[in-house]
């Protein structure tokens, strides 16, 4: 067994026994163990993910993982096999007083770093696909703050990220709560997005037949 699987079993376990942060609601959601180039970061589990045991598990994932299909041909049984899905923080935040699901805070996003070091750290990804403002956030750093989706999505861009250097495609949220993607200049820019993800030289081995 290659030794980075080994690692990323035993951070999967010590997250799955995280219990630091005293608003959110568990379980701690996380993907499979995959060794992938290709890291995609969302946001925070929604209320569903914890019972499915699985991120993107309901209504968003059925957005994200048509988007991958419908644009590269992946299906979502495929994607989850070859693609690393992780995420700002790891466990349901529970509801925002004004509806829909709150965002993760300042704090549970520190201290749920950690495990996103430790992914980084042990796979080295050449492409993170961040999914919706505050994925993008974390990963892009202080200079995207305050800038509008119209301005990041439909771009690769490069930065380093947790110690290493990386390929960033932003991506909107797949949530029905926001209409963005679905209206222009939304839908452009995915396609654009969707497309830079597609020919980044990390996704076209995920997508090679065979790949795993
Ligand atoms: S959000 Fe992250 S740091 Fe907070 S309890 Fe869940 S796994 Fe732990």
């Amino acid at each position: 067994m290659p030794s980075e699987l080994v690692r990323l079993r035993a951070l999967h376990d010590e997250l799955s026994g995280c219990r630091l942060c005293p608003k959110m609601i568990g379980p701690v959601v996380h993907g499979p163990p995959v060794l992938s180039k290709v890291i995609l970061v969302g946001q925070a589990p929604g209320p569903r993910e914890g019972s499915f045991g699985r991120p993107f598990a309901w209504t968003a994932g059925k957005t994200l993982f048509r988007w991958f299909e419908e644009s590269m041909g992946i299906d979502e049984a495929a994607f989850r096999e070859r693609v690393y899905i992780a995420a700002v923080a790891r466990c349901f935040p529970g509801k925002a007083s004004g509806g829909g699901d709150r965002k993760p805070d300042f704090g549970e996003i520190a201290r749920c770093r950690p495990f996103l070091a430790g992914e980084v750290e042990i796979l080295r990804p050449e492409l993170v696909l961040a999914v919706g403002s505050l994925a993008i956030t974390e990963v892009l750093g202080k200079e995207v703050v305050g800038k509008k989706l119209d301005t990041l999505v439909g771009r690769e861009l490069r930065t380093r990220w947790l110690g290493h250097d990386v390929d960033v495609v932003p991506l909107p949220h797949p949530s029905g709560a926001s209409p963005w993607h679905k209206m222009e200049p939304g839908k452009t820019l995915l396609a654009l997005a969707l497309a830079l993800v597609k020919r980044h030289p990390a996704m076209r081995e995920v997508l090679a037949p065979g790949a795993r």
